[in-house]
């Protein structure tokens, strides 16, 4: 499905962006996973990756860092190839109600998962631009479509990533190139592990929470052909939680 395709996942040393790097090697893809600083878990999945029969690299790369990024996309070009294919998944969670939230919990929050994915975008941009090819995919959250308490940097953050989504996928749909995102709800990972007994699962439809798999699994399929006149979309894999 994704056979000589390279692809990039940040935050694919854990959760959602590790599921996501798998699927796509599984299917032919060549991957770079970028982390913040958990270098054991990033080479543990690089190790998974290759021994699928594919190329992979790990690149310590802090998204929020404009000038990273672009050391970041510029060393995967001319490991790995051209970057066909961009998922922005890395986030943080910095909750507190805005009483107890600092300018810095606020900030750096939109600077990870906003600011981050603006900036993988923009030093991805001329190489889609130039092949006339490429799939984005940004990993949001229902959050930012429902707002959350406790969450007003979170969901000011991802619902930003969805008018970025928008924009982004207007500005480049003449050249062929996709841009779509993935709001998940609640999904078993280490960002979810401290929830507990949350009372908001009691809420979700189909009675449980998601597996990163099944986020993988749309992500596959907004990054192959198959998808090829689907953009600007955002697509919620949250058991029905926000519909
Ligand atoms: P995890 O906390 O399990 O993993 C986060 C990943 O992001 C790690 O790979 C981490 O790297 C990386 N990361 C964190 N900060 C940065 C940074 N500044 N620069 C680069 N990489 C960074 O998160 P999830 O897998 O649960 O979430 C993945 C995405 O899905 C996030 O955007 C999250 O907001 C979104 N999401 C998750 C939901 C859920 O229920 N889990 C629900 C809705 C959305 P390292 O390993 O080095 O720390």
């Amino acid at each position: 499905m994704l056979q000589g395709k390279t692809a990039i996942i940040t935050g694919g040393s854990r959760g959602i962006g590790r599921a996501i790097a798998l699927t796509f090697a599984e299917h032919g893809a060549n991957v770079a996973v970028l982390y913040a600083g958990n270098a054991t878990a990033a080479d543990e999945v690089v190790c998974a990756i290759k021994a699928k029969g594919v190329s992979a690299m790990a690149i310590q790369c802090d998204v929020a860092d404009f000038a990273a990024c672009k050391d970041a996309v510029k060393a995967v070009t001319e490991t790995l190839g051209p970057v066909d294919i961009l998922v922005n998944n890395a986030g943080i969670t910095k909750d507190k109600l805005v009483l107890a939230m600092s300018e810095d919990d606020f900030d750096r929050v939109v600077d990870v998962n906003l600011k981050g994915a603006f900036n993988m975008i923009k030093h991805c941009y001329s190489g889609f631009m130039k092949r006339r090819q490429g799939r984005i995919i940004n990993i949001t959250s229902i959050s930012g479509l429902m707002g959350n308490p406790g969450q007003a940097n979170y969901s000011s953050a991802k619902a930003g990533m969805i008018g970025l989504t928008k924009s982004v996928a207007r500005e480049l749909a003449g050249r062929n190139i996709c841009c779509n995102a993935i709001a998940p709800g609640f999904i078993e990972t280490e960002m979810t592990a401290s929830l507990g007994e949350n009372p908001l699962l009691n809420n979700i439809p189909l009675k449980r929470m998601g597996t990163a798999d099944e986020v993988a699994s749309l992500a596959l399929f907004l990054a192959s052909d198959t998808a090829g006149y689907i953009t600007g979309e955002v697509i919620r894999v949250d058991g029905g939680l926000a519909m």
